[in-house]
Protein backbone atom coordinates (compact mmCIF):
# COMPACT_ATOMS: atom_id res chain seq x y z
CA UNK A 1 0.00 0.00 0.00
CA UNK A 2 1.39 3.34 -0.58
CA UNK A 3 1.92 5.56 2.56
CA UNK A 4 -0.21 8.04 2.79
CA UNK A 5 0.41 12.06 3.60
CA UNK A 6 -1.60 13.03 6.29
CA UNK A 7 -1.89 17.07 6.61
CA UNK A 8 -3.80 18.76 9.05
CA UNK A 9 -5.81 20.42 6.06
CA UNK A 10 -6.51 17.44 3.54
CA UNK A 11 -5.21 14.22 2.37
CA UNK A 12 -3.50 14.37 -1.04
CA UNK A 13 -1.90 11.39 -2.75
CA UNK A 14 1.54 9.58 -3.06
CA UNK A 15 2.87 6.91 -4.79
CA UNK A 16 5.86 4.84 -4.47
CA UNK A 17 8.67 5.36 -6.45
CA UNK A 18 10.05 1.06 -6.24
CA UNK A 19 6.21 0.47 -6.93
CA UNK A 20 6.18 2.73 -10.08
CA UNK A 21 10.16 2.68 -12.14
CA UNK A 22 8.50 4.37 -15.10
CA UNK A 23 6.50 6.98 -13.13
CA UNK A 24 10.00 7.08 -11.09
CA UNK A 25 11.97 7.87 -14.44
CA UNK A 26 9.63 10.43 -15.70
CA UNK A 27 9.88 12.52 -12.27
CA UNK A 28 13.52 12.06 -12.13
CA UNK A 29 13.71 14.63 -14.12
CA UNK A 30 12.07 16.74 -12.01
CA UNK A 31 15.00 19.30 -9.84
CA UNK A 32 12.54 20.38 -7.34
CA UNK A 33 14.15 20.50 -3.62
CA UNK A 34 11.48 18.55 -1.95
CA UNK A 35 12.64 15.99 -4.31
CA UNK A 36 12.82 12.77 -2.25
CA UNK A 37 15.67 10.82 -1.63
CA UNK A 38 15.69 7.34 -3.39
CA UNK A 39 13.22 4.89 -1.70
CA UNK A 40 11.46 7.77 -0.12
CA UNK A 41 8.07 8.42 -0.80
CA UNK A 42 7.67 11.32 -3.24
CA UNK A 43 5.61 14.26 -1.95
CA UNK A 44 3.63 15.94 -4.99
CA UNK A 45 4.94 20.27 -5.13
CA UNK A 46 1.48 21.42 -4.87
CA UNK A 47 1.11 19.29 -1.68
CA UNK A 48 -0.02 21.31 1.47
CA UNK A 49 2.34 19.66 3.78
CA UNK A 50 5.10 20.11 0.87
CA UNK A 51 4.30 24.00 1.30
CA UNK A 52 4.32 24.41 5.13
CA UNK A 53 8.42 25.63 5.58
CA UNK A 54 7.73 27.86 2.27
CA UNK A 55 4.94 29.27 4.18
CA UNK A 56 6.61 29.44 7.24
CA UNK A 57 9.73 31.51 5.49
CA UNK A 58 7.69 33.57 3.69
CA UNK A 59 5.63 34.66 7.27
CA UNK A 60 9.10 35.01 8.77
CA UNK A 61 10.17 36.86 5.73
CA UNK A 62 7.51 39.14 5.75
CA UNK A 63 7.84 39.50 9.71
CA UNK A 64 11.12 40.82 8.91
CA UNK A 65 10.14 42.94 6.34
CA UNK A 66 7.36 44.80 8.20
CA UNK A 67 9.67 44.88 11.13
CA UNK A 68 12.57 46.53 8.63
CA UNK A 69 9.85 48.79 7.34
CA UNK A 70 8.77 50.21 10.85
CA UNK A 71 12.52 50.37 12.15
CA UNK A 72 12.93 52.58 8.81
CA UNK A 73 10.79 54.93 9.53
CA UNK A 74 11.17 55.37 13.01
CA UNK A 75 15.00 56.19 11.79
CA UNK A 76 14.14 58.65 8.82
CA UNK A 77 11.85 60.46 11.46
CA UNK A 78 14.49 60.90 13.97
CA UNK A 79 16.98 61.72 11.20
CA UNK A 80 17.13 65.33 10.04
CA UNK A 81 15.44 66.60 7.30
CA UNK A 82 18.11 69.83 6.37
CA UNK A 83 20.46 69.33 3.62
CA UNK A 84 23.35 71.62 3.53
CA UNK A 85 25.65 72.33 0.57
CA UNK A 86 29.11 74.70 0.56
CA UNK A 87 31.21 76.21 -1.75
CA UNK A 88 33.33 78.88 -2.05
CA UNK A 89 35.27 80.81 -4.91
CA UNK A 90 38.13 84.04 -5.35
CA UNK A 91 36.98 87.21 -5.76
CA UNK A 92 40.58 88.77 -6.71
CA UNK A 93 39.82 91.25 -9.41
CA UNK A 94 41.67 92.27 -12.24
CA UNK A 95 44.63 93.71 -11.02
CA UNK A 96 44.58 97.43 -10.53
CA UNK A 97 40.76 97.52 -9.88
CA UNK A 98 40.04 100.28 -7.60
CA UNK A 99 39.38 98.95 -3.59
CA UNK A 100 36.19 99.54 -2.13
CA UNK A 101 35.68 101.23 1.55
CA UNK A 102 37.32 104.90 1.59
CA UNK A 103 36.39 107.95 -0.14
CA UNK A 104 39.90 109.05 0.37
CA UNK A 105 41.47 106.93 -1.49
CA UNK A 106 40.08 108.89 -4.53
CA UNK A 107 39.45 105.53 -6.71
CA UNK A 108 43.39 104.77 -7.30
CA UNK A 109 44.30 101.49 -8.18
CA UNK A 110 44.77 98.51 -5.65
CA UNK A 111 48.67 97.61 -5.16
CA UNK A 112 48.13 94.38 -5.00
CA UNK A 113 46.98 91.49 -2.41
CA UNK A 114 47.32 91.16 1.40
CA UNK A 115 45.28 88.75 1.49
CA UNK A 116 43.02 86.56 -0.22
CA UNK A 117 38.93 87.78 -0.68
CA UNK A 118 36.03 85.17 -1.41
CA UNK A 119 32.48 84.28 -1.85
CA UNK A 120 31.22 81.56 0.47
CA UNK A 121 28.18 80.21 0.12
CA UNK A 122 25.86 77.47 2.12
CA UNK A 123 22.99 76.26 0.92
CA UNK A 124 20.12 75.20 3.03
CA UNK A 125 17.15 72.55 1.91
CA UNK A 126 14.61 71.56 3.49
CA UNK A 127 11.27 70.04 2.06
CA UNK A 128 10.34 72.54 -0.87
CA UNK A 129 12.31 75.71 0.43
CA UNK A 130 15.77 76.25 -0.72
CA UNK A 131 17.92 79.18 1.03
CA UNK A 132 21.82 80.43 0.25
CA UNK A 133 23.36 82.74 2.92
CA UNK A 134 26.27 83.65 1.39
CA UNK A 135 29.07 85.88 2.72
CA UNK A 136 31.49 88.24 -0.21
CA UNK A 137 34.14 89.98 0.73
CA UNK A 138 32.61 92.53 -0.30
CA UNK A 139 31.62 96.68 0.99
CA UNK A 140 28.36 96.20 -0.27
CA UNK A 141 25.63 94.34 -1.75
CA UNK A 142 23.56 96.37 -3.93
CA UNK A 143 20.53 96.16 -5.90
CA UNK A 144 21.80 95.72 -9.36
CA UNK A 145 24.26 93.15 -8.02
CA UNK A 146 22.22 91.04 -6.17
CA UNK A 147 18.96 91.02 -9.21
CA UNK A 148 22.16 89.86 -11.60
CA UNK A 149 22.94 87.30 -8.65
CA UNK A 150 19.77 86.04 -9.19
CA UNK A 151 19.21 85.91 -12.31
CA UNK A 152 22.43 84.31 -13.05
CA UNK A 153 21.54 81.87 -10.19
CA UNK A 154 17.96 81.27 -11.28
CA UNK A 155 18.83 80.23 -14.79
CA UNK A 156 21.37 77.55 -13.36
CA UNK A 157 19.22 75.80 -11.07
CA UNK A 158 15.84 74.02 -12.02
CA UNK A 159 14.45 75.08 -8.48
CA UNK A 160 13.95 78.79 -6.76
CA UNK A 161 16.90 79.48 -4.28
CA UNK A 162 15.72 82.57 -1.89
CA UNK A 163 18.93 84.35 -1.46
CA UNK A 164 20.50 86.43 1.76
CA UNK A 165 23.08 87.85 0.10
CA UNK A 166 25.25 89.77 2.32
CA UNK A 167 28.74 91.30 2.50
CA UNK A 168 31.00 91.38 4.75
CA UNK A 169 31.31 95.22 4.42
CA UNK A 170 35.44 94.51 4.65
CA UNK A 171 36.58 98.13 3.42
CA UNK A 172 39.49 96.80 1.08
CA UNK A 173 37.38 94.60 -0.93
CA UNK A 174 37.46 94.72 -4.82
CA UNK A 175 35.36 98.30 -6.00
CA UNK A 176 34.38 99.40 -9.36
CA UNK A 177 30.88 97.16 -9.47
CA UNK A 178 28.57 100.21 -8.07
CA UNK A 179 27.12 102.39 -10.64
CA UNK A 180 25.30 105.33 -8.22
CA UNK A 181 26.92 108.75 -7.95
CA UNK A 182 27.58 107.73 -4.17
CA UNK A 183 29.19 104.43 -4.43
CA UNK A 184 32.15 105.79 -7.60
CA UNK A 185 32.76 107.76 -4.62
CA UNK A 186 33.90 104.46 -2.44
CA UNK A 187 34.90 102.16 -4.70
CA UNK A 188 36.17 103.92 -7.63
CA UNK A 189 34.76 104.21 -11.39
CA UNK A 190 32.19 101.06 -12.68
CA UNK A 191 34.04 98.34 -14.14
CA UNK A 192 31.02 96.39 -16.25
CA UNK A 193 34.38 93.36 -16.39
CA UNK A 194 34.22 93.69 -12.60
CA UNK A 195 30.83 93.84 -12.43
CA UNK A 196 30.67 90.62 -14.28
CA UNK A 197 33.43 88.94 -12.41
CA UNK A 198 32.07 89.24 -9.04
CA UNK A 199 28.30 88.07 -10.60
CA UNK A 200 29.60 84.69 -12.45
CA UNK A 201 31.81 83.69 -9.18
CA UNK A 202 29.08 84.59 -6.63
CA UNK A 203 26.16 82.94 -8.49
CA UNK A 204 29.01 79.93 -9.65
CA UNK A 205 29.49 78.99 -5.59
CA UNK A 206 25.82 79.38 -5.01
CA UNK A 207 25.05 77.06 -8.11
CA UNK A 208 27.98 74.49 -6.69
CA UNK A 209 26.96 74.69 -3.26
CA UNK A 210 23.10 73.81 -4.06
CA UNK A 211 24.98 70.37 -5.72
CA UNK A 212 26.79 69.36 -2.87
CA UNK A 213 23.49 69.08 -0.66
CA UNK A 214 23.99 66.57 2.35
CA UNK A 215 21.83 65.90 5.39
CA UNK A 216 23.21 67.92 7.73
CA UNK A 217 21.75 69.42 12.00
CA UNK A 218 22.22 72.98 13.27
CA UNK A 219 23.49 74.16 16.08
CA UNK A 220 22.94 77.98 17.61
CA UNK A 221 25.15 79.69 20.71
CA UNK A 222 25.18 83.16 21.01
CA UNK A 223 27.66 84.77 24.21
CA UNK A 224 29.36 88.54 24.70
CA UNK A 225 32.73 89.44 23.47
CA UNK A 226 34.86 91.58 25.54
CA UNK A 227 37.06 94.21 24.54
CA UNK A 228 37.31 93.98 20.82
CA UNK A 229 33.58 96.70 19.80
CA UNK A 230 33.19 100.12 21.17
CA UNK A 231 30.53 102.68 20.18
CA UNK A 232 31.95 104.25 17.75
CA UNK A 233 29.34 107.67 17.10
CA UNK A 234 28.77 108.15 21.32
CA UNK A 235 31.06 107.05 24.08
CA UNK A 236 28.28 106.26 26.52
CA UNK A 237 25.96 104.61 23.10
CA UNK A 238 25.06 101.45 23.05
CA UNK A 239 27.04 98.16 22.23
CA UNK A 240 26.37 94.86 21.06
CA UNK A 241 29.34 92.72 21.55
CA UNK A 242 27.26 89.61 20.69
CA UNK A 243 28.79 87.03 18.58
CA UNK A 244 26.43 84.34 17.19
CA UNK A 245 27.25 80.94 15.99
CA UNK A 246 25.32 78.68 13.72
CA UNK A 247 27.46 75.44 13.15
CA UNK A 248 25.82 72.69 10.57
CA UNK A 249 27.16 69.44 10.98
CA UNK A 250 26.80 66.18 9.08
CA UNK A 251 25.61 62.91 10.27
CA UNK A 252 29.59 62.57 12.27
CA UNK A 253 28.75 65.33 13.82
CA UNK A 254 31.43 67.28 12.30
CA UNK A 255 30.98 70.52 11.16
CA UNK A 256 30.23 71.23 7.44
CA UNK A 257 29.43 75.24 7.51
CA UNK A 258 30.19 77.76 10.86
CA UNK A 259 28.25 81.02 10.06
CA UNK A 260 29.45 83.93 12.29
CA UNK A 261 27.73 87.43 12.96
CA UNK A 262 29.54 89.45 14.66
CA UNK A 263 29.30 93.27 14.63
CA UNK A 264 32.31 95.67 14.24
CA UNK A 265 33.21 97.24 11.37
CA UNK A 266 35.72 95.81 9.16
CA UNK A 267 37.86 98.94 9.17
CA UNK A 268 40.88 97.37 10.84
CA UNK A 269 42.64 98.36 7.86
CA UNK A 270 42.12 102.01 6.82
CA UNK A 271 42.16 104.29 3.76
CA UNK A 272 46.32 103.96 3.96
CA UNK A 273 45.91 100.05 3.02
CA UNK A 274 46.04 100.06 -0.89
CA UNK A 275 46.27 96.16 -0.61
CA UNK A 276 43.08 93.67 -1.40
CA UNK A 277 42.05 92.66 2.48
CA UNK A 278 38.80 91.19 3.71
CA UNK A 279 40.09 92.68 7.13
CA UNK A 280 39.53 91.17 10.20
CA UNK A 281 37.03 88.62 9.10
CA UNK A 282 39.03 87.13 6.81
CA UNK A 283 41.11 86.36 9.42
CA UNK A 284 38.65 85.18 11.19
CA UNK A 285 37.39 82.73 8.72
CA UNK A 286 41.04 81.17 7.90
CA UNK A 287 41.46 80.69 11.92
CA UNK A 288 38.26 78.76 12.16
CA UNK A 289 38.53 76.99 8.22
CA UNK A 290 42.74 75.75 10.14
CA UNK A 291 40.70 73.90 12.96
CA UNK A 292 37.97 72.27 10.77
CA UNK A 293 39.28 71.99 7.32
CA UNK A 294 36.01 69.74 6.12
CA UNK A 295 34.10 73.44 7.00
CA UNK A 296 33.64 76.79 5.70
CA UNK A 297 33.41 79.70 8.34
CA UNK A 298 30.93 82.19 6.86
CA UNK A 299 31.27 86.01 8.18
CA UNK A 300 27.92 87.67 8.37
CA UNK A 301 28.54 91.45 9.63
CA UNK A 302 25.77 92.27 12.34
CA UNK A 303 24.65 95.76 13.10
CA UNK A 304 27.49 97.41 12.34
CA UNK A 305 26.51 101.07 11.91
CA UNK A 306 28.06 102.70 15.05
CA UNK A 307 29.98 99.85 16.19
CA UNK A 308 33.80 99.98 16.08
CA UNK A 309 36.58 97.42 16.08
CA UNK A 310 39.01 97.89 18.98
CA UNK A 311 42.14 98.04 17.19
CA UNK A 312 45.65 96.28 18.84
CA UNK A 313 49.22 96.72 17.59
CA UNK A 314 50.60 98.40 14.37
CA UNK A 315 48.32 98.85 11.38
CA UNK A 316 48.77 94.99 9.46
CA UNK A 317 48.52 93.44 13.05
CA UNK A 318 44.87 94.97 13.41
CA UNK A 319 43.04 92.54 11.50
CA UNK A 320 44.85 89.76 12.86
CA UNK A 321 44.34 90.38 16.47
CA UNK A 322 41.19 91.14 16.07
CA UNK A 323 40.06 88.23 13.74
CA UNK A 324 42.40 85.75 16.32
CA UNK A 325 40.58 87.40 19.22
CA UNK A 326 37.13 86.36 17.92
CA UNK A 327 37.96 83.16 16.20
CA UNK A 328 39.08 81.91 19.85
CA UNK A 329 35.40 83.13 21.34
CA UNK A 330 33.75 81.43 18.19
CA UNK A 331 35.48 78.02 18.91
CA UNK A 332 34.80 77.76 22.67
CA UNK A 333 31.35 78.64 21.78
CA UNK A 334 30.73 75.87 19.25
CA UNK A 335 31.52 73.34 22.34
CA UNK A 336 28.22 74.91 24.39
CA UNK A 337 26.05 75.19 21.22
CA UNK A 338 22.46 73.88 21.88
CA UNK A 339 21.07 71.43 19.04
CA UNK A 340 18.25 72.34 16.85
CA UNK A 341 15.68 69.99 15.31
CA UNK A 342 16.27 71.41 11.58
CA UNK A 343 13.23 70.16 9.50
CA UNK A 344 11.10 73.30 9.00
CA UNK A 345 13.14 75.86 6.96
CA UNK A 346 11.08 79.13 5.99
CA UNK A 347 11.81 82.22 4.26
CA UNK A 348 9.96 85.83 3.83
CA UNK A 349 11.44 88.86 1.77
CA UNK A 350 9.76 91.77 1.26
CA UNK A 351 10.09 94.85 -0.83
CA UNK A 352 9.60 98.02 1.39
CA UNK A 353 8.61 101.83 -0.16
CA UNK A 354 11.06 103.98 1.73
CA UNK A 355 9.96 108.00 2.42
CA UNK A 356 11.64 110.59 -0.01
CA UNK A 357 15.13 110.96 -0.08
CA UNK A 358 16.63 113.74 2.30
CA UNK A 359 20.12 113.69 1.46
CA UNK A 360 21.83 116.18 3.62
CA UNK A 361 25.11 117.77 3.00
CA UNK A 362 26.13 119.84 6.71
CA UNK A 363 23.33 121.82 6.94
CA UNK A 364 22.08 121.55 3.51
CA UNK A 365 19.14 119.00 2.42
CA UNK A 366 19.51 118.63 -1.68
CA UNK A 367 15.78 119.00 -3.20
CA UNK A 368 14.41 115.54 -3.10
CA UNK A 369 13.99 115.42 -7.40
CA UNK A 370 17.83 115.11 -7.10
CA UNK A 371 18.12 113.12 -3.77
CA UNK A 372 16.03 110.46 -5.60
CA UNK A 373 18.39 110.30 -8.42
CA UNK A 374 21.10 109.51 -5.79
CA UNK A 375 19.63 106.86 -3.64
CA UNK A 376 17.54 103.69 -3.63
CA UNK A 377 13.70 104.57 -3.20
CA UNK A 378 12.52 100.94 -1.87
CA UNK A 379 14.75 98.28 0.57
CA UNK A 380 14.12 94.72 0.45
CA UNK A 381 14.21 92.86 3.83
CA UNK A 382 14.19 89.23 5.03
CA UNK A 383 13.61 86.75 7.74
CA UNK A 384 15.02 82.84 7.48
CA UNK A 385 13.34 80.66 9.86
CA UNK A 386 14.98 77.40 10.81
CA UNK A 387 12.99 75.69 13.44
CA UNK A 388 13.32 78.23 16.95
CA UNK A 389 16.69 80.15 14.63
CA UNK A 390 15.50 83.42 12.86
CA UNK A 391 17.80 85.16 10.54
CA UNK A 392 17.02 88.90 9.77
CA UNK A 393 18.22 90.34 6.95
CA UNK A 394 19.16 94.20 6.73
CA UNK A 395 20.12 95.92 3.30
CA UNK A 396 22.00 98.54 5.53
CA UNK A 397 25.00 99.82 7.84
CA UNK A 398 22.06 99.08 11.07
CA UNK A 399 23.19 100.74 14.50
CA UNK A 400 23.38 98.53 17.45
CA UNK A 401 20.51 99.76 19.22
CA UNK A 402 18.08 98.86 16.64
CA UNK A 403 19.32 95.44 16.06
CA UNK A 404 18.94 94.64 19.72
CA UNK A 405 15.27 95.39 19.49
CA UNK A 406 15.64 93.08 16.77
CA UNK A 407 17.00 90.27 18.44
CA UNK A 408 15.10 91.12 22.02
CA UNK A 409 11.64 90.87 20.19
CA UNK A 410 12.82 87.60 18.97
CA UNK A 411 14.10 86.32 22.07
CA UNK A 412 10.75 87.28 23.57
CA UNK A 413 9.23 84.96 21.26
CA UNK A 414 11.62 82.26 22.13
CA UNK A 415 13.39 82.59 18.98
CA UNK A 416 17.30 82.47 18.61
CA UNK A 417 18.32 85.25 16.27
CA UNK A 418 20.83 86.12 14.02
CA UNK A 419 21.63 90.24 12.29
CA UNK A 420 22.86 90.61 9.31
CA UNK A 421 23.35 93.72 7.52
CA UNK A 422 24.21 94.51 3.88
CA UNK A 423 22.13 92.11 2.64
CA UNK A 424 20.82 92.03 -0.76
CA UNK A 425 20.84 96.20 -1.47
CA UNK A 426 22.21 98.77 0.27
CA UNK A 427 20.22 101.85 1.57
CA UNK A 428 23.03 103.96 3.88
CA UNK A 429 22.85 103.52 7.32
CA UNK A 430 19.78 103.42 9.78
CA UNK A 431 19.67 104.84 12.52
CA UNK A 432 16.88 105.27 15.52
CA UNK A 433 15.71 109.00 15.36
CA UNK A 434 17.67 110.23 17.75
CA UNK A 435 20.87 109.12 16.24
CA UNK A 436 19.62 110.98 13.11
CA UNK A 437 19.44 113.70 14.24
CA UNK A 438 23.11 114.08 15.40
CA UNK A 439 25.60 116.02 13.36
CA UNK A 440 27.18 112.55 12.44
CA UNK A 441 28.80 110.87 9.39
CA UNK A 442 26.68 107.99 10.08
CA UNK A 443 23.84 110.47 10.20
CA UNK A 444 24.59 111.76 6.81
CA UNK A 445 24.61 108.94 5.19
CA UNK A 446 21.19 107.70 6.56
CA UNK A 447 19.77 108.80 3.04
CA UNK A 448 16.08 108.75 3.83
CA UNK A 449 14.75 110.38 6.56
CA UNK A 450 14.44 109.72 10.15
CA UNK A 451 12.25 107.04 10.55
CA UNK A 452 13.36 104.46 7.70
CA UNK A 453 15.71 102.33 10.39
CA UNK A 454 12.92 102.10 12.76
CA UNK A 455 10.22 101.40 9.70
CA UNK A 456 12.35 98.26 8.49
CA UNK A 457 12.89 96.88 12.52
CA UNK A 458 8.90 97.05 12.23
CA UNK A 459 8.57 95.56 9.24
CA UNK A 460 10.79 92.18 10.61
CA UNK A 461 9.12 92.60 13.69
CA UNK A 462 5.65 92.29 11.63
CA UNK A 463 7.80 89.71 9.27
CA UNK A 464 8.60 87.17 12.41
CA UNK A 465 4.90 87.88 13.92
CA UNK A 466 3.95 85.76 10.70
CA UNK A 467 6.77 83.53 10.72
CA UNK A 468 5.24 82.13 14.44
CA UNK A 469 1.69 81.95 13.32
CA UNK A 470 2.31 79.57 10.35
ZN1 LIG B 1 29.76 101.00 7.23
Amino acid sequence: MPPRVVTRQRVLPSFDFAQDPERAKRVEGLRHPMRPRAGAAYRAPFAAGAWEPWLRVTRCLLAGFVLWLLCLSVVTAAEPQLLVGTAKRDLTPPVKTPLAGYSRRGGKPATGTLDPVSVRAVVLQAQDTTVALVSCDLLIIDERLFEAVKARVRAGSSRPIALLLAATHTHSGPGAYGQKFLEKLSMGHFDPAVFDFLVTRIAQAILEARATLQPASVRYAAAPTEGLVVNRMQPDGVVDAEVTVLAFEDRRGAPRAIVVSFGAHPTTLGAWNMRLSADYPGVLARAIEERYPEAMCLFLAGAVGDQAPVKQGERFERPKWLGEQLASRVLALLAQATQGTSDSLQVVQRTVALPPARIRLGPVTLPSWLGRSLVDDDASVSVVKLDRIMVFGLPCDVSAELGLDVKQRARRAGYQPVVVGFANDYIGYCLPERLYRTISYEASLAFNGPTTGSMLVEELKRMMGQLSDQ
